[in-house]
Parts: C-alpha cells; structure tokens; sequence
C-alpha cells in the first residue's frame, strides 16, 4: 500500500490523541504527536526540552523550525516509511508548507477535523488527567485520576500544566488564530474531511474509519 499520511486537525481537546492512537493501531503507522515529541524532551531534560518548556506551560506555540525539524527527523525513522497519523502537526502555514515539502505535493492523502465546540473542549480540557509516563488520558472523576496512579503503567496521573484555564485560553487562541486557517489550506487541495467530534469515541472513531475508507477508495 502506498504510505498512508493522514492529519488530524481540531481544537485541544477534540479528542485528536485519543482517535489518533486507534487509527494509527488500525492502519499498523506511527502516530506522530509533536506535543508527545515535544514533552518528552522536556522530561528528559535536553537542550530542546530546556528552551521550549516554558512556551509549552503558557500554552503557546513553539518554533515552526523546531518542529519542522523534529517531524522530518520522524519522518526518516524507518517505521515511518509505511505512513503516519500527525497529531498537532501542522499547526500554522509555515508548518503546512515544510510538510508538503517534505512529502511532496501528494503526500497527505487526507486531513480529518474533529469539530467541536468551545465549550465542549474547554469542559474537557479542564477535566483531563494524563498519566505522565505511558500518557494514557483521564477524566477528573476516574479512579486513576482519584488515587493519581495509572491502571496501564502504574505511573503517576497528573493534570497537565497547560491545562489550567489561563494556558486553555491561550492554546484556543492560538489554534484559531494560527491553525483554523489550515482547514482551507486543506479544503482547497480537497484534501479535507470533518467529522463531529462531540460524539461518544466509539462513534467518533466509527465516523472517522467510514470516511477515510471511502475516500481512500476512490
Ligand atoms: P498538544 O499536546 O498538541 O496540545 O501540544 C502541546 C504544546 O506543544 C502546544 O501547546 C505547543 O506549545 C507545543 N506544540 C505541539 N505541537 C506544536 C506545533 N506543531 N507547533 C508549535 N508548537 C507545538
């Protein structure tokens, strides 16, 4: 099968890093998620890590060269070669286009948006919990998120800095201001699909699998 690269656009909290882990199980590709990419490093203290920690906690967005570095490097590990599901990637114009120089001109082969509201993503974002080792995601009320331990790994269950309401503020901002503008990037190459991202996960992710299918078959 040619390479599969798909994009999953949406505001935080859309619920892109939980449909993109079972899309990329789904279609055996690598889910790139640069905020994974870029909180890793800064867990593991490198010198990229030192210089963008402190933008992720104010919840804005780091260099487009930073990460368009960071993403070709991904895309020339090996298990990249099959495909990838960008999550939080491309974020701005810039980013777009190194993507599209990186692949070339065809190399997305579909951009889903996971559309919800405001409202919504603010109630989910504020409730999230994530487990700081495996990133296994929670909700303020599961038990995980009660006793602070995860049930996958053991690790520790935290609230993210960037998801305290100041931070949730500025991230909403920026996706409009800087990433809404990509839905027409994506819409112009008729690349684009959206999918109600306010449903129940299961129907998200049933949604998401029927549509793909189907432009992929044509
Ligand atoms: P996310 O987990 O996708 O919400 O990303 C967390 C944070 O990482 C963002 O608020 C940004 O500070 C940074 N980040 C992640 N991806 C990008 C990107 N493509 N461009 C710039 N900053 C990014």
């Amino acid at each position: 099968m040619a390479r599969l690269i798909l994009v999953v656009l949406g505001k935080q909290g859309a619920g892109k890093g939980t449909q993109c882990k079972r899309l990329a199980e789904r279609y055996s590709i690598p889910h790139v998620s640069t905020g994974d990419m870029l909180r890793a490093a800064v867990k593991a203290g490198t010198p990229v890590g030192r210089d963008v920690a402190a933008v992720l906690e104010a919840g804005e967005l780091v260099s487009d060269d930073l990460v368009n570095r960071l993403v070709a490097e991904r895309f020339a590990q090996p298990d990249a070669a099959a495909g990838a599901l960008l999550d939080g990637f491309p974020r701005t114009f810039a980013q777009a286009a190194a993507l599209e120089a990186i692949l070339g001109a065809d190399g997305v082969k579909l951009c889903v948006n996971l559309e919800v509201s405001v409202e919504l993503v603010t109630r989910r974002l504020s409730a999230r919990r994530v487990c700081v080792d495996c990133g296994a995601i929670y909700t303020d009320t599961d038990p995980e998120a009660v006793s602070g331990v995860c049930s996958n790994c053991g690790g520790q269950v935290v609230q993210r800095a960037d998801d305290q309401p100041g931070a949730i503020r500025s991230r909403l901002e920026a996706y409009e201001r800087d990433t809404a503008p990509l839905l027409d990037f994506y819409a112009e190459r008729d690349l684009l699909v959206t999918v109600d991202g306010s449903l129940d996960p299961d129907e998200v992710t049933a949604s998401i699998l029927a549509v793909i299918d189907e432009r992929l078959s044509r």
